[in-house]
């Protein structure tokens, strides 16, 4: 039995506990879910305990692929065992495909591939917009250090590597997503989660959005959606 202790940090989708170790945390999903840097707000039914089976799922193949993480373990339902991490202010965002923020803001069209993939990196600051910066701003701000970064970048490749084929034989092209990394022992280590809220999905056979664009955009069918992509990420291939 993990012993729950005080509230450490509350986020938009996550809440972190304390627990008697000190290098563990608790990390609950929520189903609370924004947009638009939280100007829409609203709740998806069940989206905690989806995200955290999901994040779950990815964490262990990523694993099992030689990328650690601060996943230790599923503690239930909504609850993972996550090793204590400093958080690193830089959101790292992978593109295999254009759409999103990238369109309005290089005029490319939506859908385009983009290969090799590209990275692209945003500060985490909610006052600001988490607006995208480059290596020299992340210097400037003291983020990270340019061999941070560097490996920031590789780790985030590496993930994309694993995780596109993984999503490809679900029937799920990853178009994009966001990763956060944090600091544990000196090394930098993934974090957060990895789920419909922080990817984009689109269904190889009808090109459907399979992901939190359902939510901002009133797509409908997000519920349902979320769960699909639950039963596809978890279920065993034969
Ligand atoms: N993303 C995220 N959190 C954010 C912003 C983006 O998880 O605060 C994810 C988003 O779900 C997508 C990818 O990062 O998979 C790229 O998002 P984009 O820059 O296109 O921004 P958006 O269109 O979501 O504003």
């Amino acid at each position: 039995m993990i012993e729950k202790g005080g509230m450490l940090y509350e986020g938009k989708a996550k809440k972190i506990f304390l627990t008697e170790k000190e290098d563990e945390v608790i990390q609950y999903f929520k189903d609370d879910a924004t947009a638009f840097n939280a100007e829409k707000r609203g709740t998806i039914h069940e989206k905690g305990v989806v995200n955290n089976k999901i994040s779950t799922r990815l964490f262990q193949e990523l694993a099992d692929s030689g990328i650690p993480s601060h996943f230790i373990q599923q503690i239930n339902d909504r609850e993972m065992l996550a090793r204590r991490v400093q958080i690193i202010l830089v959101e790292v965002v992978v593109r295999n495909r254009a759409t999103g923020s990238i369109i309005t803001r290089l005029g490319l069209e939506e859908g385009m591939l983009i290969a090799p993939p590209l990275v692209e990196f945003f500060y985490k600051d909610d006052s600001l917009g988490d607006p995208l910066i480059t290596e020299d701003h992340i210097r400037l701000l003291k983020l990270a250090t340019p061999s941070q970064v560097t490996e920031l970048r590789n780790q985030a490749l590496k993930i994309n590597e694993v995780l596109l084929p993984f999503f490809l034989k679900r029937g799920m092209m990853l178009v994009d997503f966001k990763l956060e990394f944090g600091l544990w022992n000196g090394q930098i280590i993934l974090a957060d989660e990895i789920s419909p809220d922080t990817c984009r999905f689109w269904d190889v056979q009808t090109g459907e959005r399979m992901d939190k664009d359902r939510f901002r955009k009133d797509l409908g069918r997000i519920e349902e959606t979320y769960q699909e992509v639950l039963k596809r990420v978890c279920t065993p291939l034969n």
